[in-house]
């Protein structure tokens, strides 16, 4: 298991997120992101706003070059 702070997930706050592969840490730092979203955090809402606003503007290559990167970070993580 690895831990990552919502801001090294490219998020806006410092809460830790869990997860034991990549995609794991991924999902629960959406599952993160949703629940804050839900809850009417405004730096969440913003921060997803964004996202969205970038991610429709993103060419496949910089969503590559940006998984890579988050790849990199999670492999240089340490484990808990
Ligand atoms: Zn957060």
């Amino acid at each position: 298991m690895k831990t990552m702070t919502c801001k090294q997930l490219y998020g806006p706050c410092d809460a830790l997120i869990h997860g034991a592969t990549a995609e794991e840490m991924m999902e629960n730092s959406k599952k993160h992101a949703m629940e804050m979203v839900a809850k009417g955090d405004k730096v969440h809402i913003d921060a997803m706003e964004v996202m969205k606003n970038q991610h429709m503007n993103m060419n496949p290559e910089a969503v590559k070059q940006w998984m890579e990167k988050f790849h990199a970070d999670f492999a240089t993580q340490p484990k808990d």
